[in-house]
């Protein structure tokens, strides 16, 4: 069996930036792409980026238990596709989860021996200036997205690992040492 590290944290705290800079070094990860119902942004890719879907075609998917987790953010869903994880865990490879932290969570409870890694961001302040900065969002879902972040980071006592996100490069050093330490762990089982 392969590991599964869940890396989670507040909207806005940079799961997506260091999650792409960790697999170009680690590119032995298998990333989890996500199924969602919002709108791609420009430059997205269906399949790459996300597998778009309409609701229904999402509730579908959770009728059919064709979802590891899933969780509402902000009017949309979110989703992890099941097999895919569940056949690439079993073929001995490491999987990556960058998801929220309600479904993180629920991954835990499904799967104990998942890595849980929070990243947190150097502050508050810093937190927003992010989530605004992004651009892309109208200021009703910025506010929105400030005080579910609030909310998350309640959550982190569900979590092995809290990695501070000041530096992309030091994030994934630390994410890096931690996949490799719970690789060793695992040798010795
Ligand atoms: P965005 O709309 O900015 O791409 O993503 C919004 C939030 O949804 C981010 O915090 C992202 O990590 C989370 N997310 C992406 N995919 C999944 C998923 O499969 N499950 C859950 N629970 N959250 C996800």
């Amino acid at each position: 069996m392969g590991l599964l590290i869940v890396l989670s944290g507040p909207a806005g705290v940079g799961k997506g930036t260091v999650c792409t800079a960790l697999r170009k070094r680690m590119p032995e990860l298998v990333y989890s792409v996500s199924a969602t119902t919002r709108q791609p942004r420009p430059g997205e890719i269906d399949g790459v980026n996300y597998f778009f879907k309409t609701k229904e075609q999402f509730l579908k998917l959770i009728e059919a238990d064709e979802m590891l987790e899933y969780a509402e953010y902000v009017g949309n869903y979110y989703g992890t596709p099941r097999s895919f994880v569940e056949e690439t865990l079993a073929a001995g490879k490491n999987v990556i989860l960058e998801i929220e932290v309600q479904g993180a969570v629920k991954v835990k409870e499904k799967f104990p021996g998942a890595i849980m890694v929070f990243l947190l961001p150097p502050s508050f302040d810093e937190l927003k200036a992010r989530i605004t900065g992004r651009g892309t969002e109208s200021m009703d879902t910025i506010n929105t997205r400030m005080n579910v972040a609030a909310q998350e980071m309640s959550l982190l006592s569900h979590y092995d690992y809290a990695v501070m996100n000041d530096e992309i490069e030091r994030a994934c050093d630390k994410i890096r040492s931690i996949i490799i330490a719970e690789n060793c762990r695992r040798e010795r089982l």
